[in-house]
């Protein structure tokens, strides 16, 4: 057997993990051992009676800034240079997190997450420990936390024997060219709404036809980005550069 996906988080709040991983199909898999989890606190590595972490930003300015030396030094400390997962740090400067950069974290070994705080961390540690800059969305968190979860979360329901169905990871949104086709069940009528009579018609071909047909005109009307992206080649996330 493989060893299962490991996951380390370094984080000024351990106590966030594994949070609402630990629930539902991601806490089973965790008890089971396909994955874990270690919530490291940057904080061991602080300076000082005070053990600081951060510093008034050079330059000036609001806020404080998580100081380069206590991040590598916590870094260093939870991945050796051989190490060869992923060191990742949530920013929303980062390249935003698509389905396909999960499914490849997915498929190796696991991920190293950085989660930054206050204004966020000294420029020099990221190119000093490689860390690739992930966001995962075009808005700010207080802090890197949430987007660990969010990762780890899209990632971890991909692993094998995570979810039921192996079908449920691959007829969704983002794996095809779009968005999925809309979902009903019982009861059949609801205050008047009805299901389209072609899913419960027994008819395998139409409704194929008919979510497909339903799945693109979605995509077309919600996120025509989706289908401009898709004409473009594929970008492989093992090169973060282009
Ligand atoms: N001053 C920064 C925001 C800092 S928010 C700026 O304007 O870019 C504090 C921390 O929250 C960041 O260091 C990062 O780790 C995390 N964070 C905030 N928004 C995020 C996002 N959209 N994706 C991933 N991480 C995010």
């Amino acid at each position: 057997m493989t060893s299962p996906w490991r996951a380390t988080i370094l984080t000024l709040y351990p106590e966030m993990f594994p949070g609402p991983l630990g629930l539902s199909l991601s806490g089973d898999a965790l008890e089971r051992g396909a994955w874990s989890l270690e919530a490291r606190n940057i904080r061991d590595h602080g300076l000082g009676r005070h053990r600081a972490v951060d510093d008034t930003p050079a330059g000036g300015g609001a806020g404080m800034v998580l100081r380069c030396d206590v991040l590598a030094a916590a870094i260093d400390a939870a991945a050796a240079p051989d190490d060869p997962r992923p060191r990742l740090l949530m920013s929303p400067r980062g390249r935003p997190l698509t389905q396909q950069r999960v499914r490849s974290l997915s498929e190796g070994p696991g991920l190293i997450a950085v989660c930054g705080r206050f204004e966020g961390v000294d420029e020099r540690v990221i190119a000093g420990r490689g860390l690739e800059e992930v966001s995962i969305g075009d808005y700010v968190l207080s802090g890197g936390e949430i987007a660990a979860l969010v990762t780890i979360d899209a990632c971890v329901r991909l692993l094998p024997g995570v979810m039921g169905k192996v079908a449920s990871g691959v007829e969704e949104s983002f794996e095809g060219p779009g968005l999925e086709y809309p979902h009903y069940t019982r009861p059949r009528d609801w205050e008047g709404r009805t299901i389209p009579d072609v899913l419960t018609g027994g008819n395998h071909d139409a409704i194929a036809r008919w979510r497909a047909a339903e799945a693109a005109r979605l995509t077309r009307e919600r996120r025509p980005d989706l289908l401009a992206r898709d004409r473009r080649p594929v970008a492989t996330s093992a090169d973060p550069t282009d």
